[in-house]
């Protein structure tokens, strides 16, 4: 395997080794649950589960560990304004992440840490940081010393001058720097808390994603992803504290962002009444068109999302699923040896199955990836209507690209059961069972059980196809 990632830290294209051989551990930031996950969450989660599928693929064990962040004011404000605990709210919306992320056919993580699980954690983070010199206490708050960690500024190629003039004024007068962030909050009234060397209080946001990887995947592990606007403040300051407290530089070895999500060309807001919920979207299209509409853009490029792109992601969609059909349909008929247009079609699976392994190794470039999964498509479809003489196909090659079809589709994740066109091994066995006693029939001139065979079968809803590569069925 020779797969080569974009890494944010340094600004190129970089051979990926992993940390321990065959291994590979991810971090993926995940959600703050205090609403049901909307557009611009589908699409890291999303392109992790294909990044994980591929690395699984090319024959790692991987480890993948993604965060639920649920202590965090906007949950407490809507616990407040809903007269319901913190729990409930964090609870009710982390159920509803995975109803959707499964009928996305996102993988579960290994692990999902909570924040409020990992008090423990985080205050041994703090407390070493202060003892090390990178923090301090300040009136029940603990703020990390910017200044103190000169490379601070490393993964967002901005120094502390640049920061400040794009930062909101909502500056403690106090702090040492203004860039200087929070560790540990100072209790206030009504709001959860826990106990700590600092008096009452909770965790600031930055400080849980270190303290959890670190906990379950160490120090120097080899993927952290999220979206690009995670890379400041939040991964910035996640690198001045794992680094500044384990002493293990890099702590990550290759850090990856996806890009944005416009909707019609506008950034997404609240404000703007274009803040699409996944679940809201997947009422009007089926999740693996959302996926799929994902998967077609590479994942550092923005991705605009529109009623008519979607369509678009519908149609072509379609053309993947006929594919699968036919393919489908020809594994039915008895296979032969080979001839001519089977060994064209092997040729060209395996052409094809080369140029998706290199696309995918080229940071992951899914983009090109479902441009060679069309083009085998192409070639199925050409192959099935070559005109045979009603000869049964080339078993060889419809197993080969069945084969690389199956990989490339499984991978994307795109293609998987909806229930109206997969059919199960015994659906297939009886169905050649049928068409072989209709072949019977036509052989000895009895037509009138053949057509009632066929009739019969349509009033079920299955439509019988005579092809030049002998009978074909399909649902209607
Ligand atoms: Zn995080």
């Amino acid at each position: 395997m020779k797969l080569k990632v974009y890494n944010t830290l340094t600004g190129g294209k970089e051979d990926f080794v992993p940390l321990e051989p065959g291994r590979v551990k991810i971090y993926v930031c995940g959600v703050t649950p205090y609403n049901h996950p909307h557009i611009g969450n589908a699409r890291p989660f999303v392109v992790w589960d294909v990044f994980r599928r591929y690395l699984e693929y090319s024959g790692y064990d991987v480890l993948h560990v993604q965060n639920f962040t649920d202590i965090d004011d906007k949950i407490i404000k809507n616990a407040q304004a809903g007269n319901l605990s913190w729990q409930e709210v964090a609870g009710k919306y982390i159920e509803s992440y995975f109803a959707v992320m499964d009928r996305l056919g996102v993988k579960r993580a290994h692990i999902y840490p909570r924040v409020s699980e990992h008090i423990s954690e985080v205050v041994a983070l703090t407390a070493s940081l202060i003892e090390k010199g990178y923090a301090y206490a300040l009136d029940g708050n603990v703020y990390y010393r910017v200044e103190k960690f000169s490379d601070y500024g490393k993964l967002s190629k901005r120094n502390l001058t640049d920061m400040q003039a794009g930062a909101r004024v909502d500056v403690d007068e106090n702090k040492e720097h203004p860039m200087d962030f929070a560790l540990w909050k100072a209790a206030r009234p009504g709001e959860p808390s826990w106990e700590s060397p600092w008096g009452k209080g909770r965790p600031g946001w930055h400080i849980e994603c270190s303290a959890m990887s670190l906990r379950y995947l160490g120090a120097g592990f080899d993927f952290h992803g999220g979206g690009s606007d995670l890379i400041f403040p939040h991964h910035e300051n996640e690198i001045a504290q794992a680094e500044a407290s384990t002493g293990c530089r890099p702590f990550v070895r290759y850090w990856l962002h996806n890009g944005f999500i416009t909707l019609n060309k506008e950034k997404m807001s609240k404000s703007l009444g274009n803040f699409f919920l996944i679940k809201d979207i997947l009422e009007k299209y089926d999740p693996q068109v959302l996926r799929f509409f994902i998967l077609a853009t590479h994942y550092r490029s923005p991705l605009d999302f529109s009623d008519d792109l979607m369509d678009d992601a519908r149609r072509a969609l379609e053309r993947l699923c006929t594919a699968k059909d036919c393919l489908a349909r020809l594994k039915l008929l008895p296979g032969r040896g080979p001839d001519a247009a089977g060994a064209e079609l092997i040729a060209a699976a395996l052409r094809l199955k080369a140029d998706f392994i290199a696309a995918m190794d080229d940071d992951f470039n899914t983009a090109l990836a479902v441009s060679y999964l069309f083009s085998l498509a192409k070639e199925i479809n050409i192959y099935a209507q070559k005109p045979g003489g009603g000869e049964p196909p080339d078993g060889k090659a419809v197993q080969t690209a069945a084969g690389v079809f199956d990989m490339m589709s499984s991978i994307l994740g795109v293609l998987e059961t909806d229930g109206k066109t997969e059919t199960d091994g015994k659906t297939a066995d009886i169905m050649a069972v049928l068409i072989k006693l209709r072949q019977a029939a036509k052989e000895s001139k009895d037509y009138k059980t053949a057509d009632s065979i066929r009739n019969d079968l349509l009033q079920i809803g299955v439509i019988l196809e005579d092809t030049p590569r002998g009978v074909q069925w399909k649902f209607k």
